[in-house]
């Protein structure tokens, strides 16, 4: 009898499950790189360079391992897997259940000739059976609980007092002290990018080669730039992206969090996501070695909880919900926003609004950008614009070196454009340029006024703001977190709110397609 193991791109850990199950002796272990991905979307050219340059890796170090590894370049999964089980006389196959639910329903369309074993994830801290015993429990599901619970039953940056139950510090949660301005010549730390070896030089050429046959085709380029490519792409590399953070950024973590700045576009991020996403490391010893880090070298708690919160908060809890909100999550539009993308999202710059266009421009660049231009700059605009949610997850997905559906759906259609008309935040993230001139250097480069509401140099996401407010001012007079907005917008002259909304009409019918 021979085991079977199919390990999927983002599942790149000796300790995943389904290796786990078996041993070298028993089995043998598949990857396939499959052109299909790109059958149902184009992804940043960088994306695809990181996971097929991360998947050769990972089969040569499980080979120098001894397993006996299987490397498949092939145009779909259904080419390789009934040839290969045939010839390896395999009697059973193991995987490891996908974090994308689309994935899985993909796999089981392609029926096997042997028993198909699905291996539960290991891939995070709370498996979805005791995330959905946590969640059956409220009837309005809350971060912050979770987090603290998380913080408990993982014994995280708890008091050694012997009971397990009180915060190290006293406190829970040190976010206040983490939203300061970027005062004048604010400069992060200079992140650690790798030269591509061999192996990835060559999908970097299989990638342009690709890229270049879907031009001949009439199709559109792949997002994002090609080149320079920096993204570690071994298990190994990513160690050294964790312990460059600690060493460089764990203490300042904290207090520009929310700070963006031209020019700057990591300052104190991790740049974690993509070496967590695919396997390469795993949340837990993550969060272990921060903890340890961060007490030995008395890193500020501030900073040391904040980025903890991020990882045993707002990422077990985004992964928790996608399983347990299930399927139907996805289409959901609470505003019923059906404003296609305007072409510069899918340019990735181009709009003539310094925020926007500098972002995107970073995206381009590494399929990178930090939380708050993230959720305050792209989403915020999605929201204010009314763009049609689904189309605009589909852009991040495409976008991102870190994109996958079990992230983008709750943090774009939940905390980004609230969709889900509350189901994860508790009011929209909407807020007007004042916002970003607050947070950023970017309006002192912008030709729009970020003080100024209405008149051909206002700020469109002024104008865009209390245009939103104004239109669906019915659905959030019920939610007391926005009486106080709503106030504002009460106290609005008549007159000067018309003088705003036709400023956002004005907006509109210049940067945006019409609806069809
Ligand atoms: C609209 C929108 C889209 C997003 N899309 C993605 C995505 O495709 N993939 C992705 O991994 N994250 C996504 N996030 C969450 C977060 O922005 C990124 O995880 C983070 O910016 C990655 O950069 P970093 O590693 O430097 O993070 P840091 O800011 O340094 O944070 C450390 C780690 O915490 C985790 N984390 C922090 N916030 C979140 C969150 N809200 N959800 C899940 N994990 C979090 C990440 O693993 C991250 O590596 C999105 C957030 C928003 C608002
Ligand atoms: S003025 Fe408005 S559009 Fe320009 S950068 Fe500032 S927030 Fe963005």
């Amino acid at each position: 009898m021979t085991i079977g193991i199919w390990v999927l791109g983002d599942q790149l850990s000796a300790s995943q499950a389904a290796l786990c199950s078996s041993s070298p002796e028993d089995s043998r272990v598949l990857l396939v790189e499959s052109n299909s991905v790109l059958s149902n979307r184009a992804y940043h050219q960088q994306k695809l360079v990181l996971v097929w340059s991360a998947m050769r890796h990972f089969a040569a170090d499980l080979g120098a391992h001894g397993w006996r590894v299987d490397y498949h370049e092939s145009d779909c999964f259904s080419d390789v897997l009934p040839n290969w089980l045939a010839s390896h006389q395999i009697t059973e196959l193991r995987i490891m259940e996908p974090e994308d639910r689309g994935f899985r329903a993909a796999i089981e369309r392609l029926h096997f000739p042997v028993p198909l074993v699905w291996l539960p994830s290991n891939a995070f801290l709370w498996s979805r059976e005791d995330f959905a015993a946590w969640a059956s429990g409220y009837k309005q599901l809350r971060m912050e609980l979770f987090y603290r619970e998380g913080r408990r039953r993982f014994g995280v940056l708890m008091q050694p007092d012997g009971t397990g139950l009180a915060p190290l510090g006293g406190q829970w949660n040190y976010d206040h002290d983490n939203r300061k301005s970027p005062p004048k010549g604010l400069r992060g730390p200079d992140p650690l990018w790798f030269q591509p070896d061999g192996i990835t030089g060559a999908v970097i050429e299989k990638v342009r080669q690709l890229n270049h046959a879907r031009q001949a085709q009439g199709l559109a380029s792949l997002p994002g730039d090609l080149e320079p490519f920096g993204w570690g792409v071994s298990r190994r590399e990513a160690l050294q992206v964790l312990d460059h953070f600690i060493a460089t950024r764990l203490a300042g973590f904290g207090p520009y969090q929310d700070a963006m700045v031209t020019g700057e576009p990591t300052l104190w991020h991790a740049l974690l996501s993509p070496y967590l996403n695919i396997g390469l490391l795993h949340p837990l010893e993550v969060i272990c070695r921060l903890e340890q880090a961060g007490l030995e070298l008395q890193v500020p708690l501030a900073s040391l909880e904040g980025v903890i919160r991020q990882l045993l908060g707002w990422r077990e809890y985004t992964h928790g919900l996608y399983h347990w909100f299930g399927p139907g999550y996805g289409q959901l539009n609470h505003f019923r926003a059906s404003q296609p993308l305007p072409p510069w999202f899918e340019q990735l710059g181009g709009s003539g609004l310094a925020c926007l266009d500098t972002v995107l421009g970073e995206v381009r660049g590494r399929g990178y950008a930090h939380h708050i231009q993230r959720l305050m700059v792209l989403a915020n605009y999605g929201l204010l614009a009314g763009l049609d949610p689904q189309a605009l997850t589909a852009w991040f997905h495409a976008s991102f070196i870190d994109g996958f559906d079990w992230v983008m759906q709750t943090n774009v259609l939940g905390m980004g454009v609230y969709a889900d008309g509350g189901r994860l935040a508790s009011k929209p993230y909407a807020a007007s340029g004042n916002y970003i001139r607050r947070m950023s250097t970017y309006c002192q480069n912008c030709r729009y006024d970020p003080k100024q509401r209405s008149g051909a140099d206002a700020c469109p996401f002024n104008s865009l703001y209390w245009d939103f407010l104004a239109r669906h001012e019915p659905e959030l007079r019920g939610n007391p977190r926005m009486a106080l907005v709503l106030k504002q917008l009460q106290k609005l002259p008549a007159e000067e709110l018309e003088a705003v909304r036709h400023a956002a009409a004005i907006h509109r019918a210049a940067m945006l397609a019409p609806p069809t």
